[in-house]
């Protein structure tokens, strides 16, 4: 019988009242009662007054060899206090609160006290009190662990307690192992039913953490397999488009480039190709470190698809980076006859309607763009391949609307910056994966410097040189105005110090409050050379590419999180002269202090990613936008990130086994991804 049908008023003792107070947790059925895991245990098992450290947590047997004294303070407080002789110490054992005592604490009488140790005062604060031969049989919690739950006030543990070993009684023996018993004996797993029974009653810490140790591989490797049977569905439902991809066009384009590509750009390549070639609809994501050359990946990809006889579509998060991305793809293009337009929300009407027009008939091969590009009036002729720069993910929901069009095109998606691998196997589980290894050669270092507020004239000085030079400088604030911590420099205020201070440099100004025609003015007229320093909020954070800026200086850095950090750094450092990322920060957070250490310590992203993750944990990695995370039950991202590694391998195994798909032994895993709705193949959309 399946346990997730069975309500809980089927168990012994659960009323209407225990009921409703077990649905407010969530908890409607004996099987999700059974996965309800405490999240610690109480240990009660008695400890050794020699190995005991001075605020632990203890559980002793002692005799009591004083009458106890009871001191009353005002408002009903009290402490009760006596002497206890515990394995030849004499110790002091105080209880607060609990007058009621004073009567049971009888000479000579043998006590179990549980409670804090205090070594130097050889005293023991003391929480729960048991009298041996006084209490009901059974009841004991002597020489136990018991779990802890998280539960409602009006709930109590002891109740939790009582009615999860109650289920455990009654339904314990129809438990059913859903692991094949292979991974079950290569992993040296306990089996489902031992698990969920130890985990809720373990005998010892050791054999606790054993069935949880199980139920986080189970948790995890269920989760890998969704993923995995959703990429092998997608290739294998294979209803998206075969690309027939010219590839020596393709090679004539990458040698026609200024540079020779990396090998990691040419693998990538032929990762993304292979997909396009494929009958079934690409989902790849592109990640690599800032500046390691992901836009002209892209491009490759886009001229396949236009060769093959598409249009391509590439998507930026900002009209900035719209406009960057459709200045390089023309000059890369222009020479080959493949025509590039722009569409974002600051097109003129008259303009919108004529892209439109061209766009429908196919007069244009390739639309840069912003979310303007998956507007509804918004129609390509042919759509072959779907490019997103910098952004997280290119939504589920967005994809559905370029499917309801009738497409179903390939997409690449490219992130901004490295994603720790824990994350993306999590956050990305469903897509396939292609990194850029390594930058492109001959790149120099961003000799990065963190300082201190009271070095600023040697920061102004540093900016004067580079803009004597020729060179030019980033400053970036962290708020845009003095609302929320007064402490924060804001743009303005900067841009107007700046200009003070320096009467002879253009100074220029970039905020989220300036209107899209404002930002590009201010944009343009930095990437043109008119202005020497682009006083700036984080809007310039994300792929914007100017060579000639030589310097990025950063206000109150220690506010930023690394990544965003390693983001900045990135704008400058991209043409042939020497840069510099100045990082100004008083941090007094440790972690304002690891982010300035990390900062100078490498410009390896992969690294700086890591530790971030580090840092901030996996909710807080991906900001505020929808990370794309899992909930998970038991296991934990970080503290279990290896047990993922290992869950992924197996999933992916067993996937791409054709006794996974036929053989009784994994029965029950193939019903879980039928209860999941991924062998129905529309879970992606
Ligand atoms: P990102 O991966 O951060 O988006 P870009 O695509 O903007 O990086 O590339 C950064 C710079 O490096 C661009 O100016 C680009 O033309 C240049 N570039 C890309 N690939 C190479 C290469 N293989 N060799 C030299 N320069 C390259
Ligand atoms: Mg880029």
């Amino acid at each position: 019988m399946d346990l997730f049908r069975i309500p809980i008023e089927q168990i012994h003792g659960v009323g209407a009242a225990k009921k409703d107070d077990l649905h407010a947790l969530g908890v409607y059925t004996v099987g999700q009662l059974l996965e309800y895991y405490p999240f610690r245990y109480e240990d009660y098992s008695l400890s050794d007054l020699s190995g005991v450290k001075d605020g632990d947590k203890i559980t002793v047997v002692g005799t009591i060899v004083s009458i106890p004294v009871l001191q009353r303070y005002g408002r009903g407080k009290s402490r009760l206090s006596c002497k206890v002789v515990i394995d030849h110490f004499f110790v002091t054992s105080v209880w607060f609160n609990q007058v009621f005592l004073k009567e049971k604490l009888e000479l000579q009488s043998e006590v179990v006290l549980t409670g804090k140790w205090d070594g130097r005062r050889k005293q023991i604060t003391v929480s729960e009190t048991e009298f041996p031969g006084r209490s009901a049989a059974g009841t004991s919690k002597v020489g136990t662990l018991q779990p802890v739950y998280s539960i409602s006030a009006e709930m109590s543990q002891k109740w939790m307690r009582k009615v999860i070993a109650q289920a455990l009684k009654q339904y314990g023996a129809m438990i059913q192992e859903v692991l094949p018993q292979e991974l079950v004996r290569r992993h040296d797993l306990m089996v489902r039913r031992e698990a969920v029974a130890a985990i809720h009653q373990p005998e010892r810490m050791d054999e606790g953490q054993h069935a949880r140790r199980r139920m986080v591989y189970e948790e995890l490797l269920l989760f890998q397999l969704k993923m995995n049977a959703l990429r092998a569905m997608n290739r294998r439902r294979a209803d998206g488009l075969a690309q027939a991809v010219d590839l020596p066009a393709v090679r004539a384009f990458v040698r026609g480039l200024p540079f020779v590509l990396t090998k990691s750009q040419k693998d990538v390549i032929a990762e993304i190709l292979a997909d396009m070639q494929a009958p079934y609809a690409m989902n790849r994501l592109l990640q690599g470190d800032v500046g390691a050359g992901k836009t002209v990946v892209a491009a490759a990809a886009l001229y396949a698809t236009v060769k093959a006889g598409y249009q391509g579509a590439l998507m930026a998060p900002t009209e900035i980076l719209a406009e960057q991305h459709m200045r390089s793809l023309e000059k890369m293009f222009e020479p080959l006859g493949v025509t590039v337009g722009l569409l974002t929300g600051s097109t003129t009407e008259r303009q919108r309607r004529e892209m439109l027009g061209s766009m429908q008939m196919g007069m244009v091969d390739v639309v840069v763009g912003t979310h303007a590009l998956i507007q509804d009036d918004v129609h390509f002729r042919q759509l072959g391949l779907v490019v997103t720069d910098e952004q997280h993910r290119f939504g589920v929901a967005q994809r559905a609307v370029l499917r309801r069009k009738g497409m179903n095109p390939d997409v690449l998606m490219m992130t901004a910056t490295p994603i720790p691998r824990t994350l993306a196997i999590t956050a990305f589980g469903d897509l396939d994966v292609s990194t850029l290894r390594e930058l492109p050669k001959g790149r120099q270092p961003i000799k990065t410097y963190a300082v201190k507020h009271d070095m600023l004239d040697r920061v102004l000085g540093f900016i004067k040189r580079e803009a004597d030079g020729g060179r030019q400088s980033y400053v970036i604030c962290p708020l845009i105005e003095e609302s929320e911590k007064l402490d924060v420099q804001n743009a303005i205020d900067v841009f107007v110090q700046l200009q003070s201070h320096f009467p002879d440099l253009r100074i220029g100004l970039l905020h989220g409050r300036m209107s899209a025609a404002e930002k590009d003015e201010a944009m343009r007229s930095f990437k043109e050379g008119a202005v020497h320093v682009l006083v700036s909020t984080t809007v310039v954070e994300v792929g914007v590419d100017v060579p000639n800026a030589t310097l990025m200086v950063v206000y109150d850095a220690d506010r930023f999180g690394l990544s965003q950090l390693h983001q900045l750094r990135g704008r400058v450092g991209r043409g042939k002269h020497a840069s510099y990322c100045i990082l100004i920060a008083d941090p007094k957070t440790e972690v304002g202090k690891e982010r300035m250490r990390a900062m100078t310590d490498t410009t390896d992203g992969f690294e700086i990613a890591r530790r971030d993750l580090e840092l901030r944990g996996p909710g807080d990695f991906f900001g505020t936008k929808q990370s794309g995370l899992p909930e998970f039950r038991i296991a934990d991202l970080m503290a279990d990130f290896e047990v993922m590694e290992v869950a992924r391998d197996d999933a992916s195994q067993l996937v791409s086994s054709s006794e996974f798909w036929t053989d009784v032994a994994y029965l029950s895993l193939r019903e879980y991804l039928q209860r999941e709705g991924v062998l129905d193949g529309n879970v992606l959309d």
